[in-house]
């Protein structure tokens, strides 16, 4: 809980594949739906996002078809940018005050990654977007926001996912099956090799003691569910 507001901050992770529907782009009627949930849930929890890419391009993706690993994961990184403003507009839209921080600078698009301003921002209420991942290669938006949750002293990392509504025994795409855990470690997740979420995010997580949630962002509702803290999906502990 902030000291100085009294109110529970949490880090909001949204993958890119969300924001297409499943296409190339944003899809405005996703993300208009998104930004509706979290604008709902603004003025009873301090919220930081960060978002993926994956509806744009994944390096690993691309340097598998020749691309320069390196350069793929930067195109990688400024898709997310573009998911950033997205974002923010339609949370503009929805009544709720924006600011977006982006790891790589690009200082008329939005303000360079300063945690402790963030933190400001979260306080007055702000919803704050982080974009450009880390601006490291070879990292991926699921351990940004672990990493993200531990420097601005999150309580909870909530991983929004699409298709699937939490941690299960098995991919339930591929294993009929498989059932759902609503509750597991890090260590029982890294070893069962579930991989909902990269290893190097539940390891992070793992080592520094953050409570991470995965839940499934239909119905709707469910992103403002998690926002408040109900119970939905997987929570994975240390
Ligand atoms: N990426 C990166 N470093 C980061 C974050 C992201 O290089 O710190 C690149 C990477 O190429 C990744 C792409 O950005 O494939 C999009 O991010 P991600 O795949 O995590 O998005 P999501 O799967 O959540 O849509």
């Amino acid at each position: 809980i902030n000291e100085n507001t009294g109110r529970r901050r949490v880090l909001l992770k949204l993958s890119g594949e969300a924001f297409g529907g499943g296409q190339l782009g944003v899809n405005p009627d996703v993300v208009g739906q998104i930004a509706r949930e979290i604008a709902e849930a603004v003025d009873r929890v301090e919220i930081a996002v960060v978002v993926g890419g994956g509806n744009f391009f994944r390096g690993a993706e691309l340097s598998q078809r020749g691309m320069d690993r390196g350069r793929a994961d930067y195109m990688g990184m400024l898709g997310t940018v573009m998911n950033a403003l997205a974002l923010q507009d339609f949370l503009e839209q929805a009544g709720a005050a924006t600011r977006v921080q982006s790891a790589i600078s690009m200082t008329q698009v939005a303000e360079p990654y300063i945690p402790r301003r963030a933190e400001r921002h979260m306080e007055k209420g702000r919803v704050v977007i982080f974009g450009a991942g880390a601006g490291l290669p070879y990292f991926s938006t699921d351990t940004v926001a672990a990493q993200r949750a531990l420097e601005i002293d999150a309580q909870e990392v909530l991983v929004a996912k699409n298709g699937v509504d939490g941690v299960y025994t098995a991919d339930p795409k591929k294993d009929a099956s498989a059932t759902k855990i609503d509750r597991i470690t890090y260590l029982d997740a890294l070893q069962r090799g579930l991989k909902v979420v990269d290893s190097t995010a539940f390891s992070l997580c793992m080592d520094n003691r953050m409570d991470m949630r995965v839940f499934g962002m239909e119905p709707a509702g469910n992103v403002t569910r998690a926002l408040l803290g109900e119970s939905i999906g997987t929570l994975v502990t240390a």
